[in-house]
Formats: C-alpha cells, sequence, structure tokens
C-alpha cells in the first residue's frame, strides 16, 4: 500500500460511503424541499462493487470507513455490506444513521463486524421533532439509540446539529440525557452546505457562544482528549462527562482534512462543497477492479486542493451564494443527503 497525499500533503484516510439517497425523514438543514431528483435506481452500486471501490481506497492509505445516506438502514440488508467490508480489516468501520430504524437492525449489524454507530438527534421532544424532521418517529429514534448502547456498549455517538431560536434551549437536557445513557454527544453546527437550500447565519449557534454558555451553567469547561483527524474537538464538564463540538461553520478543519465520499451510484468527492465527482461506477461497469480504481482514485486525490468550508468562510455573500433547489434538481449526487453529509 502506498498512501496518496494531496497537494496541502492531506492523506486519504477516510472514506464515506452512501449507500442510498432516500431518507425517511426531511429534516430542514438537510432535505427541506418536498421534491428530490433521486439517482437512478439501477446506478446504484451494489454490495460487491461498493466493497470493490472501498479496496481500491485501502490499496491508496484508506482506512477508515462510514457507511451514510441518505438514511443507510434503508438499504435492504445492509448487514451483508458491513460483513464484506469487516472483511477488509479496515481501522474503523462506523455507520450513522437516524436511528429509526436501528432497533431491528443493530444487533444484526454488530454481529456483522459494524464497530461503531453514530446516530442524529436534535431534540427530545416529541412536537419539536416532528416539526424539525416532518416525520413523527421520535419514539422509534429513542428505541433505535437504546438498542445500539446495549449491542455496542462505549460505542455509540449522537450528532446534534444546534440551530439557534430552534433547540439551542435543549443543550443541558440532551447533556443530562446522553450521561444517563452513557454515550458522547457531539453538538454540530449548522452548515451552509450544498441542499441547505434554507440556512441563514442568523441560525448558525457558533460554537464559542455554546461553550460559553455551558462554562456560565456547569462551572469551568476544560479540554479533553481530541484526535487529530476527527471533526469534532472533545471538551469536559466539572461532572467528568465528555463532549465534542464540531464548528464546521466558524471554525472549519479544512487543514487537516483526510476525508472523501462516495455516492451510492459510485461518484467519488474530495471535498463536501465539490460541484463535481469523479464517476467510478462507469469504469467498474466496464469491469475495472480494485487496482485500477486505486489508480484513478490515487489521481483525483493528488491533485486535490479543496478547502471548501474554508472558502466559504471568507465570502462576504455567504448566503447569496447558496445553490439554488431547482440547480441541484439537475445535478442530484451534488446534494448533502446524495454525498453522505
Ligand atoms: S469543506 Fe471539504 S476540505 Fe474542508 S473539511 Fe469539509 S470536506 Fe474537508
Amino acid at each position: 500500500m502506498q498512501t496518496v497525499l494531496d497537494l496541502h500533503q492531506r492523506p486519504l484516510r477516510s472514506l464515506r460511503v452512501s449507500v442510498t439517497d432516500r431518507c425517511n425523514l426531511r429534516c430542514s438543514y438537510c432535505m427541506p424541499e418536498e421534491e428530490y431528483t433521486w439517482l437512478e435506481r439501477d446506478h446504484l452500486l451494489r454490495f460487491g462493487q461498493l466493497t470493490e471501490v472501498v479496496r481500491a481506497a485501502t490499496l491508496v492509505g484508506t482506512r477508515r470507513v462510514r457507511l451514510t445516506g441518505g438514511e443507510p438502514l434503508l438499504r435492504r440488508e445492509l448487514w451483508r455490506l458491513v460483513e464484506q467490508l469487516a472483511a477488509l480489516e479496515l481501522e474503523d468501520l462506523a455507520l450513522t444513521t437516524n436511528g429509526v430504524h436501528l432497533a431491528q437492525q443493530v444487533e444484526t449489524l454488530a454481529q456483522a463486524g459494524l464497530d461503531r454507530v453514530t446516530i442524529s438527534l436534535d431534540t427530545l421532544r416529541p412536537e419539536r421533532f416532528r416539526k424539525l424532521t416532518r416525520r413523527d418517529a421520535l419514539e422509534p429514534t429513542l428505541a433505535g439509540i437504546e438498542a445500539a448502547v446495549q449491542a455496542l456498549p462505549g460505542r455509540v455517538k449522537i450528532n446534534t446539529v444546534l440551530m439557534a431560536g430552534v433547540n439551542d434551549d435543549e443543550v443541558h437536557d440532551l447533556l443530562a440525557w446522553a450521561q444517563d445513557l452513557g454515550c458522547e454527544l457531539r453538538f454540530i453546527e449548522y452548515m451552509d452546505v450544498e441542499g441547505a437550500t434554507r440556512w441563514s447565519a442568523s441560525r448558525v449557534l457558533p460554537a464559542s457562544e455554546l461553550l460559553r454558555r455551558l462554562d456560565q451553567a456547569h462551572g469551568p469547561v476544560e479540554a479533553a482528549e481530541t484526535s487529530t483527524s476527527a471533526p469534532a474537538r472533545r471538551y469536559r464538564l466539572g461532572s467528568g462527562q465528555t463532549f465534542g463540538v464540531v464548528a464546521s461553520t466558524t471554525a472549519p478543519f479544512c487543514g487537516s482534512c483526510d476525508r472523501a465520499r462516495l455516492t451510492a451510484d459510485g461518484h467519488l468527492f474530495t471535498c463536501l462543497y465539490g460541484a463535481e465527482g469523479l464517476d467510478l461506477g462507469a469504469p467498474l461497469r466496464a469491469g475495472e477492479g480494485a487496482p485500477e480504481l486505486a489508480r484513478r482514485i490515487r489521481t483525483a486525490w493528488a491533485a486535490r486542493t479543496d478547502r471548501g468550508a474554508e472558502e466559504r468562510l471568507a465570502r462576504p455573500d455567504r448566503e447569496a451564494s447558496l445553490t439554488e433547489a431547482h440547480t441541484l434538481r439537475s445535478a442530484p449526487q451534488r446534494e448533502m443527503h446524495t454525498k453522505g453529509g
């Protein structure tokens, strides 16, 4: 294996694999529209093909894989893909899910070789959940989280997108709830990515403000051990409880970004803000295997200069520069729910 570096000397260590662009929720910050253009069903890569792309990525240094969507648990028998990927002996095989179908699947996924799971949850209030996701699914989500804690003890994280004036009054409740359950919570700033067509800077709760509030309510917040490539910085409250903060909007971490994203139809994006992906689906269908695909990935990554979030932070017209929904309709691979968040 020969590790590939991009033009800013960043390795390709992690790959987010979106297994479907469909989702059973309609969160306002991710899928705010009523209608979407979906990927062509017969273009979706089969599990064997997805595994071949991951194998190719391991040939250029990838060690961590996260399965995403849309909602990955909508893909039938996802455990079969987990089993195939687990055989590649990655350092880490994780899943991000909204948790709605997790209770029925997490044990099988753990048995198949899943290492960790991250579940998105932005509120503990049923009415607010319904408003934020436009679906009535808090109960199954909470059941899924509890089942995950049983099946993968110590390996469950919760992701909460904080929005000012929407759910930032639940920070303390969410922390107390996570502490009781024994999972670590990560607060994520609301991001102006493709698809978040109703993003507004006034809805962003900056990480610095969150930490100030926590400091005020719980006493001094200390920095805790943080992995250098993880997007979250970890902190510890006086009680000993740790939590993470992903300041993707106010303090982007492009400088250490080592991840690429694969869409369910085989487009590889080297940045969340990338406008065009490298099509690996066509060569796969034409019979190329991991060594040839690895050469394609190596060439794309070696030319990478992406710093998407940093560039957006520098733009004075940040809100005006959001891509409009009708543009995304003709380029569904650019949608965040297609790229895997
Ligand atoms: S914006 Fe692009 S380069 Fe920056 S952290 Fe996100 S994916 Fe990486």
